[in-house]
């Protein structure tokens, strides 16, 4: 369970992690928590908050919290096995609910490690009830942690997602002319919500810098705008129209796309990357990008590190200066930066695929299993297409997602009937 089905890495994730689980025979849904603009400005201030930003919650920011959380504890009615709560949005569901004979495990996908006293107390509460977490770090786990069992699993990304499969040329030379981009220019991208901690004004600052001995270089700022992050359209606005780029606006080519799936191949189009992020959680992006074995340049934060470790992939900073000078030593170099780029695909194959990801949560799953057998009562999963959420009809569930006992490792039935009629078929 998450908060959004598009935008940032947890439904990246989920949006491989969920299909993939299904297909080695569990019976995996996806589910999303409701929530209004208000509940998702206090979810972002949350996440802000736990990620070290100062500022507090006041009483009403809580309020709405918790009552979003309580509508969305009220239609969580079907009993799993295993509940993973993704990050903090859905968090306080299992308190305001009951754990029901589920194990759940709260999937921390942020950096924690300095949080903000004041909304890690508030959020800490809604954690100590839960059997298991898992953070991408050990250096993220905040030291008054109250669940006792604790994993840290890196996130990885899907190869065969449309992203992360090479683009033929002739596309990927039709995307860049579609975008603006001049193909005998040199260019650098970064792919990125509009986020503060993806420091996006920090990168026009350094193309800048890149720029002085590079005239012609370009950069292109990527971003989608996520459901559960109301932030980004300020930042954007600001970025884009603000003074600080206003005079850099001709070289710098922006699109604003509402929809996802109309840009979904643009990232995997563009060369040269940056990472300028100032906190990171882990930056699936710059696994994406290494898998394309293209060099970065980096900021030195959150689960970066752990993917360029050693060296591989690009250059790490700290700083706007370092980083303008990267990009322009990547550009006096190019063999060099084809070296980092074939390195840190390597890096990525061995470490960050999904399947790798997949086993993690398979063993703690088994894991907490080994407890407590698992049973359950006669009708235990609701007649729901896990796939589109609609009721189905009861007769056309196959019978084995009817029985009692072990839920595990049993094959989904192929094709359900739902009451409209439309009968869906699974791969
Ligand atoms: N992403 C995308 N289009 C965009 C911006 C981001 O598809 O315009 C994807 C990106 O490819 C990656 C994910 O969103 O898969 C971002 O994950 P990451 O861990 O880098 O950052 P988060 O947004 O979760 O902080």
């Amino acid at each position: 369970m998450n908060a959004t089905p598009y935008g940032g890495g947890v439904s990246e994730l989920l949006r491989s992690v969920v299909p993939l689980l299904n297909d080695l025979g569990l019976v995996a849904d996806w589910r999303i928590i409701r929530g209004d603009e208000r509940f998702f400005e206090v979810t972002k201030a949350i996440h802000n908050g736990l990620q070290g930003a100062a500022g507090g919650l006041d009483d009403g920011a809580k309020a709405s919290y918790l009552k979003t959380s309580r509508e969305n504890a009220k239609e969580f009615l079907e009993e799993y096995d295993f509940v993973f709560m993704h990050d903090p949005q859905p968090a306080a569901i299992l308190p305001l609910r009951g754990k029901g004979g589920s194990r759940w495990i709260w999937r921390c996908h942020i950096d924690t490690s300095s949080p903000n006293p004041q909304v890690w107390d508030f959020m800490r509460a809604f954690l100590t009830e839960y059997d298991a977490a898992m953070f991408t770090m050990e250096e993220f786990v905040p030291r008054d942690f109250p669940v006792a069992r604790v994993e840290i699993v890196p996130p990885a990304i899907d190869p065969l997602s449309p992203k992360n499969l090479p683009l033929p040329r002739a596309l990927a030379t039709q995307v860049l002319e579609w975008i603006g981009i001049r193909l005998d220019r040199p260019l650098v991208t970064q792919v990125s919500r509009f986020d503060p901690w993806k420091d996006p004004l920090g990168v026009v600052s350094a193309y800048r810098l890149a720029r002085r001995e590079f005239p012609g270089l370009q950069l292109a700022l990527v971003g989608s705008l996520a459901l559960d992050d109301p932030e980004g359209w300020g930042i954007l606005s600001r970025d884009t129209s603000g003074d600080r780029v206003r005079s850099a606006r001709p070289r710098v080519h922006e699109r604003r796309r509402r929809r996802e799936h109309r840009g979904e191949r643009v990232p995997g189009a563009l060369a040269r990357r940056l990472q300028k992020s100032l906190r990171e959680g882990f930056g699936l992006v710059v696994s994406e990008a290494l898998w394309k074995g293209t060099p970065i340049v980096a900021g030195r934060a959150g689960g970066i590190p752990l993917q360029m470790a050693d060296g591989t992939g690009g250059i790490l900073v700290d700083s706007v200066e370092e980083c303008g000078e990267a990009i322009a030593s990547l550009l006096r170099d190019p063999s060099r930066a084809d070296s980092l780029g074939r390195s840190g695909r390597e890096r990525v194959r061995h470490h960050f695929l999904v399947p790798r990801l997949v086993l993690n949560e398979l063993a703690i799953v088994r894991e907490l299993a080994g407890d407590r057998p698992i049973t359950r009562a006669p009708g235990w999963l609701t007649n729901r297409d896990p796939v589109c959420g609609m009721i189905v009809e009861e007769t056309a569930v196959a019978s084995d997602r009817r029985r009692t006992g072990p839920v595990l490792l049993r094959p989904m039935s192929r094709a359900v009937r739902h009451e409209s009629g439309t009968v869906c078929t699974r791969p």
